[in-house]
Protein backbone atom coordinates (compact mmCIF):
# COMPACT_ATOMS: atom_id res chain seq x y z
CA UNK A 1 0.00 0.00 0.00
CA UNK A 2 1.05 3.64 -0.66
CA UNK A 3 1.45 6.50 1.49
CA UNK A 4 -0.80 8.17 -1.25
CA UNK A 5 -4.09 6.97 0.53
CA UNK A 6 -5.16 7.19 4.30
CA UNK A 7 -7.81 4.35 4.41
CA UNK A 8 -10.86 6.06 5.20
CA UNK A 9 -12.68 5.87 7.76
CA UNK A 10 -16.45 4.53 8.11
CA UNK A 11 -18.81 7.25 9.21
CA UNK A 12 -22.31 4.85 9.59
CA UNK A 13 -24.21 4.91 12.53
CA UNK A 14 -24.75 0.90 11.75
CA UNK A 15 -26.92 -1.59 14.38
CA UNK A 16 -25.12 -4.58 16.27
CA UNK A 17 -23.99 -7.02 14.25
CA UNK A 18 -22.58 -5.63 11.34
CA UNK A 19 -18.50 -5.76 11.46
CA UNK A 20 -16.56 -3.41 9.10
CA UNK A 21 -14.42 -5.81 6.81
CA UNK A 22 -12.64 -3.27 4.66
CA UNK A 23 -12.53 0.22 3.16
CA UNK A 24 -11.78 1.27 -0.50
CA UNK A 25 -11.27 4.73 -1.87
CA UNK A 26 -15.08 4.96 -2.48
CA UNK A 27 -16.95 2.02 -0.54
CA UNK A 28 -17.19 0.65 2.86
CA UNK A 29 -17.97 -3.11 3.30
CA UNK A 30 -19.19 -4.99 6.45
CA UNK A 31 -20.26 -8.46 6.80
CA UNK A 32 -24.10 -8.44 7.89
CA UNK A 33 -25.56 -10.75 10.73
CA UNK A 34 -26.23 -13.95 8.14
CA UNK A 35 -22.93 -13.91 7.12
CA UNK A 36 -23.49 -11.74 3.68
CA UNK A 37 -21.86 -8.39 2.39
CA UNK A 38 -23.60 -4.85 3.10
CA UNK A 39 -22.02 -3.22 0.34
CA UNK A 40 -21.83 0.53 0.68
CA UNK A 41 -21.35 3.41 -1.80
CA UNK A 42 -19.89 6.52 0.26
CA UNK A 43 -19.74 10.31 -1.14
CA UNK A 44 -15.92 9.58 -1.07
CA UNK A 45 -14.23 10.91 -4.98
CA UNK A 46 -11.09 9.96 -6.10
CA UNK A 47 -9.06 11.12 -8.62
CA UNK A 48 -5.08 10.55 -9.34
CA UNK A 49 -5.64 7.75 -6.86
CA UNK A 50 -5.95 10.10 -3.84
CA UNK A 51 -8.91 10.18 -2.35
CA UNK A 52 -9.98 13.89 -2.27
CA UNK A 53 -10.93 15.82 0.81
CA UNK A 54 -14.55 17.23 -0.17
CA UNK A 55 -17.20 14.44 -0.68
CA UNK A 56 -19.66 15.45 -3.64
CA UNK A 57 -22.97 15.16 -1.56
CA UNK A 58 -25.58 12.14 -2.74
CA UNK A 59 -22.98 10.72 -5.09
CA UNK A 60 -23.23 7.53 -3.30
CA UNK A 61 -26.92 7.16 -3.46
CA UNK A 62 -26.70 7.81 -7.20
CA UNK A 63 -23.80 5.19 -8.00
CA UNK A 64 -26.22 2.63 -6.30
CA UNK A 65 -29.10 3.64 -7.95
CA UNK A 66 -27.13 3.87 -11.45
CA UNK A 67 -25.34 0.14 -10.59
CA UNK A 68 -28.53 -1.39 -9.64
CA UNK A 69 -30.40 -0.29 -13.09
CA UNK A 70 -27.52 -1.53 -14.79
CA UNK A 71 -27.47 -5.21 -13.02
CA UNK A 72 -31.10 -5.61 -13.95
CA UNK A 73 -30.47 -4.73 -17.64
CA UNK A 74 -27.68 -7.60 -17.77
CA UNK A 75 -29.08 -10.06 -15.59
CA UNK A 76 -29.91 -12.39 -18.90
CA UNK A 77 -26.13 -12.24 -19.64
CA UNK A 78 -24.53 -12.83 -16.14
CA UNK A 79 -25.73 -13.43 -12.76
CA UNK A 80 -24.81 -10.51 -10.57
CA UNK A 81 -23.59 -10.34 -6.18
CA UNK A 82 -26.87 -8.27 -5.31
CA UNK A 83 -29.28 -9.95 -2.55
CA UNK A 84 -31.44 -7.54 -1.44
CA UNK A 85 -31.63 -3.67 -1.24
CA UNK A 86 -33.23 -3.74 2.20
CA UNK A 87 -30.61 -2.03 4.06
CA UNK A 88 -29.82 -0.59 7.31
CA UNK A 89 -31.44 3.74 7.44
CA UNK A 90 -28.40 4.87 7.86
CA UNK A 91 -27.08 3.64 4.59
CA UNK A 92 -30.39 3.79 3.06
CA UNK A 93 -30.09 4.32 -0.64
CA UNK A 94 -26.44 4.14 -1.04
CA UNK A 95 -26.13 0.19 0.10
CA UNK A 96 -27.08 -3.07 -1.38
CA UNK A 97 -26.39 -6.49 0.33
CA UNK A 98 -24.71 -8.54 -1.81
CA UNK A 99 -22.87 -12.42 -1.35
CA UNK A 100 -19.81 -12.32 -0.44
CA UNK A 101 -17.44 -13.59 -3.12
CA UNK A 102 -14.06 -14.86 -4.04
CA UNK A 103 -13.34 -11.66 -6.27
CA UNK A 104 -10.98 -12.67 -9.44
CA UNK A 105 -7.36 -10.30 -9.34
CA UNK A 106 -7.95 -8.59 -12.27
CA UNK A 107 -10.07 -5.89 -13.57
CA UNK A 108 -12.28 -6.78 -16.45
CA UNK A 109 -11.98 -3.54 -18.80
CA UNK A 110 -13.94 -3.60 -22.34
CA UNK A 111 -12.94 -0.86 -24.53
CA UNK A 112 -15.27 0.20 -27.37
CA UNK A 113 -13.44 3.62 -28.16
CA UNK A 114 -9.54 3.82 -27.69
CA UNK A 115 -8.16 6.48 -25.01
CA UNK A 116 -6.68 7.25 -21.61
CA UNK A 117 -3.89 3.96 -21.09
CA UNK A 118 -5.42 2.26 -24.16
CA UNK A 119 -4.18 5.26 -26.50
CA UNK A 120 -1.17 5.73 -24.30
CA UNK A 121 -0.23 1.81 -25.12
CA UNK A 122 -1.07 2.06 -28.98
CA UNK A 123 1.23 4.91 -29.75
CA UNK A 124 3.97 3.05 -28.02
CA UNK A 125 3.08 -0.47 -29.48
CA UNK A 126 -0.20 -0.19 -32.27
CA UNK A 127 -1.62 -2.85 -29.58
CA UNK A 128 -3.65 -2.56 -26.22
CA UNK A 129 -2.95 -5.47 -23.79
CA UNK A 130 -1.79 -7.50 -26.14
CA UNK A 131 -4.32 -7.01 -29.06
CA UNK A 132 -3.20 -5.77 -32.08
CA UNK A 133 -4.96 -2.78 -34.08
CA UNK A 134 -5.57 -1.11 -37.40
CA UNK A 135 -2.80 2.31 -38.18
CA UNK A 136 -4.39 5.23 -37.68
CA UNK A 137 -6.41 5.52 -35.06
CA UNK A 138 -6.53 8.64 -32.85
CA UNK A 139 -8.04 9.99 -29.25
CA UNK A 140 -11.99 8.73 -29.35
CA UNK A 141 -11.65 6.60 -32.32
CA UNK A 142 -14.04 3.80 -32.78
CA UNK A 143 -12.85 0.29 -32.69
CA UNK A 144 -13.90 -2.41 -35.02
CA UNK A 145 -14.73 -4.13 -32.44
CA UNK A 146 -15.00 -4.39 -28.99
CA UNK A 147 -11.42 -5.44 -26.87
CA UNK A 148 -10.58 -7.20 -24.12
CA UNK A 149 -8.40 -4.77 -21.63
CA UNK A 150 -7.45 -6.60 -18.35
CA UNK A 151 -5.62 -4.65 -15.81
CA UNK A 152 -4.25 -5.78 -12.38
CA UNK A 153 -5.96 -4.68 -9.26
CA UNK A 154 -3.17 -1.98 -7.78
CA UNK A 155 -3.11 -2.28 -4.14
CA UNK A 156 -4.88 1.25 -2.42
CA UNK A 157 -3.14 4.24 -3.77
CA UNK A 158 -1.35 2.18 -6.37
CA UNK A 159 -2.08 2.41 -10.35
CA UNK A 160 -3.73 -0.50 -11.91
CA UNK A 161 -1.62 -1.81 -14.78
CA UNK A 162 -2.49 -3.21 -18.21
CA UNK A 163 -2.28 -6.91 -18.84
CA UNK A 164 -1.97 -8.93 -22.19
CA UNK A 165 -4.71 -12.02 -22.21
CA UNK A 166 -1.98 -14.40 -21.60
CA UNK A 167 -1.06 -12.68 -18.07
CA UNK A 168 -4.68 -13.28 -17.12
CA UNK A 169 -4.45 -16.83 -18.05
CA UNK A 170 -1.55 -17.45 -16.01
CA UNK A 171 -2.77 -16.19 -12.77
CA UNK A 172 -6.38 -17.17 -12.90
CA UNK A 173 -6.19 -20.27 -15.66
CA UNK A 174 -7.48 -20.30 -19.11
CA UNK A 175 -11.22 -21.79 -18.67
CA UNK A 176 -11.79 -18.80 -16.02
CA UNK A 177 -9.79 -16.39 -18.02
CA UNK A 178 -11.85 -16.89 -21.40
CA UNK A 179 -15.42 -16.87 -19.13
CA UNK A 180 -14.19 -13.34 -17.96
CA UNK A 181 -13.45 -12.48 -21.49
CA UNK A 182 -16.71 -13.27 -23.19
CA UNK A 183 -18.38 -11.82 -20.06
CA UNK A 184 -17.09 -8.78 -19.77
CA UNK A 185 -17.32 -8.27 -24.12
CA UNK A 186 -21.13 -9.36 -23.62
CA UNK A 187 -21.74 -7.03 -21.06
CA UNK A 188 -20.26 -4.23 -22.47
CA UNK A 189 -21.91 -4.60 -26.18
CA UNK A 190 -25.50 -4.83 -24.08
CA UNK A 191 -24.78 -1.52 -22.28
CA UNK A 192 -23.18 0.48 -25.05
CA UNK A 193 -26.34 -0.42 -27.45
CA UNK A 194 -28.71 0.75 -24.62
CA UNK A 195 -26.45 3.94 -24.12
CA UNK A 196 -26.50 4.89 -27.58
CA UNK A 197 -30.37 4.92 -27.64
CA UNK A 198 -29.94 8.11 -25.12
CA UNK A 199 -27.09 9.52 -27.21
CA UNK A 200 -24.47 8.54 -25.06
CA UNK A 201 -21.32 6.80 -25.76
CA UNK A 202 -20.20 3.94 -23.59
CA UNK A 203 -16.29 4.17 -24.67
CA UNK A 204 -15.01 1.91 -22.23
CA UNK A 205 -16.27 0.23 -18.59
CA UNK A 206 -14.81 -2.41 -16.20
CA UNK A 207 -16.17 -4.97 -14.44
CA UNK A 208 -15.11 -7.28 -11.73
CA UNK A 209 -16.44 -10.99 -11.40
CA UNK A 210 -15.80 -13.30 -8.10
CA UNK A 211 -16.79 -16.94 -7.07
CA UNK A 212 -19.82 -17.94 -5.38
CA UNK A 213 -19.38 -21.03 -3.54
CA UNK A 214 -20.75 -23.56 -5.61
CA UNK A 215 -18.12 -21.67 -8.33
CA UNK A 216 -20.69 -19.74 -10.47
CA UNK A 217 -18.98 -16.77 -11.99
CA UNK A 218 -20.63 -13.67 -11.07
CA UNK A 219 -20.86 -9.91 -11.87
CA UNK A 220 -19.70 -8.01 -8.70
CA UNK A 221 -18.75 -4.41 -7.30
CA UNK A 222 -20.48 -1.23 -8.85
CA UNK A 223 -20.84 -1.74 -12.61
CA UNK A 224 -21.32 1.13 -15.15
CA UNK A 225 -21.13 3.74 -13.07
CA UNK A 226 -19.27 7.30 -14.27
CA UNK A 227 -16.39 6.10 -11.75
CA UNK A 228 -15.87 2.84 -13.68
CA UNK A 229 -16.77 3.83 -17.16
CA UNK A 230 -16.21 6.62 -19.72
CA UNK A 231 -19.73 8.17 -20.89
CA UNK A 232 -19.48 10.69 -23.71
CA UNK A 233 -22.50 12.48 -24.74
CA UNK A 234 -22.78 11.85 -28.39
CA UNK A 235 -23.32 14.78 -30.28
CA UNK A 236 -19.92 16.18 -28.75
CA UNK A 237 -17.83 13.22 -30.33
CA UNK A 238 -15.12 14.27 -32.54
CA UNK A 239 -12.13 11.37 -32.56
CA UNK A 240 -8.65 13.44 -32.46
CA UNK A 241 -9.01 15.65 -29.06
CA UNK A 242 -10.30 14.71 -25.68
CA UNK A 243 -14.11 13.79 -26.04
CA UNK A 244 -16.52 15.91 -23.42
CA UNK A 245 -17.62 13.78 -20.44
CA UNK A 246 -20.33 12.96 -17.74
CA UNK A 247 -17.09 10.59 -15.66
CA UNK A 248 -14.80 13.15 -13.19
CA UNK A 249 -13.08 14.90 -15.97
CA UNK A 250 -14.22 17.65 -14.75
CA UNK A 251 -12.75 17.36 -11.31
CA UNK A 252 -9.54 15.86 -12.72
CA UNK A 253 -9.50 18.81 -14.93
CA UNK A 254 -10.04 21.61 -12.01
CA UNK A 255 -7.16 19.89 -10.10
CA UNK A 256 -4.59 20.27 -12.70
CA UNK A 257 -5.63 23.52 -13.54
CA UNK A 258 -3.60 26.67 -11.88
CA UNK A 259 -7.09 27.14 -10.14
CA UNK A 260 -6.32 24.66 -7.76
CA UNK A 261 -3.17 25.47 -6.69
CA UNK A 262 -2.09 21.71 -7.17
CA UNK A 263 1.00 20.18 -8.30
CA UNK A 264 -0.19 16.36 -8.89
CA UNK A 265 3.52 15.59 -9.11
CA UNK A 266 4.62 16.95 -5.73
CA UNK A 267 3.21 14.07 -3.78
CA UNK A 268 1.00 16.53 -1.44
CA UNK A 269 -1.91 15.51 -0.75
CA UNK A 270 -5.02 17.37 -3.14
CA UNK A 271 -6.88 20.49 -1.67
CA UNK A 272 -10.60 21.41 -0.75
CA UNK A 273 -12.73 21.45 -3.98
CA UNK A 274 -14.32 24.82 -3.98
CA UNK A 275 -18.23 24.81 -3.80
CA UNK A 276 -19.22 25.32 -7.46
CA UNK A 277 -16.63 22.58 -8.38
CA UNK A 278 -19.00 20.34 -6.08
CA UNK A 279 -22.10 21.63 -7.26
CA UNK A 280 -21.00 20.96 -10.76
CA UNK A 281 -19.50 17.64 -10.28
CA UNK A 282 -22.85 16.42 -8.36
CA UNK A 283 -24.67 17.72 -10.72
CA UNK A 284 -22.72 16.00 -13.69
CA UNK A 285 -23.30 12.72 -11.92
CA UNK A 286 -27.12 13.38 -11.72
CA UNK A 287 -27.44 14.07 -15.35
CA UNK A 288 -25.81 11.01 -16.26
CA UNK A 289 -27.81 9.21 -14.15
CA UNK A 290 -30.87 11.01 -15.13
CA UNK A 291 -30.08 10.69 -19.12
CA UNK A 292 -28.85 7.18 -19.07
CA UNK A 293 -32.02 5.77 -17.04
CA UNK A 294 -34.89 8.15 -17.93
CA UNK A 295 -35.85 8.43 -14.15
CA UNK A 296 -35.35 11.90 -12.19
CA UNK A 297 -33.20 11.35 -8.90
CA UNK A 298 -34.60 12.54 -5.23
P1 LIG B 1 -10.90 1.79 -6.27
O1 LIG B 1 -12.17 1.22 -6.86
O2 LIG B 1 -11.12 3.15 -5.75
O3 LIG B 1 -9.74 1.65 -7.19
P2 LIG B 1 -11.02 -0.34 -4.49
O4 LIG B 1 -11.59 -1.11 -5.63
O5 LIG B 1 -10.02 -0.94 -3.60
O6 LIG B 1 -10.45 0.95 -5.02
P3 LIG B 1 -13.70 0.23 -3.58
O7 LIG B 1 -14.25 0.18 -4.96
O8 LIG B 1 -13.98 1.39 -2.74
O9 LIG B 1 -12.14 0.13 -3.54
O10 LIG B 1 -14.10 -1.08 -2.76
C1 LIG B 1 -14.83 -2.15 -3.25
C2 LIG B 1 -14.09 -3.46 -2.98
O11 LIG B 1 -15.03 -4.53 -2.83
C3 LIG B 1 -13.18 -3.86 -4.12
O12 LIG B 1 -11.97 -4.34 -3.57
C4 LIG B 1 -13.94 -5.01 -4.80
O13 LIG B 1 -13.07 -5.91 -5.44
C5 LIG B 1 -14.67 -5.64 -3.63
N1 LIG B 1 -15.91 -6.36 -3.95
C6 LIG B 1 -16.89 -5.99 -4.79
N2 LIG B 1 -17.92 -6.87 -4.79
C7 LIG B 1 -17.60 -7.85 -3.90
C8 LIG B 1 -18.24 -9.07 -3.46
N3 LIG B 1 -19.45 -9.42 -3.89
N4 LIG B 1 -17.57 -9.85 -2.58
C9 LIG B 1 -16.36 -9.48 -2.11
N5 LIG B 1 -15.70 -8.36 -2.47
C10 LIG B 1 -16.29 -7.54 -3.36
MG1 LIG C 1 -13.46 -0.23 -6.84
Amino acid sequence: MSDKVTPPVPEYDLPEGFVHVYSGKVRDLYEDPHGRLLFVASDRISAYDWVLPTPIPDKGRILTAMSLWWFERLADIVPNHVISTRVPDAVKGRAMVCSKLDMFPVECVARGYLTGSGLVEYAESGSVCGVGLPPGLKDGSKLPKTIFTPATKAALGDHDENVTFDEVVATIGQDEAQTLRRLTVAAYDRAAAIAAERGIILADTKFEFGLRPDGTTVLADEVLTPDSSRYWPADGWEPGRAQPSYDKQYVRDWLTSPASGWDRHSGEAPPALPDDVVERTRAKYVEAYERLTGRTFR
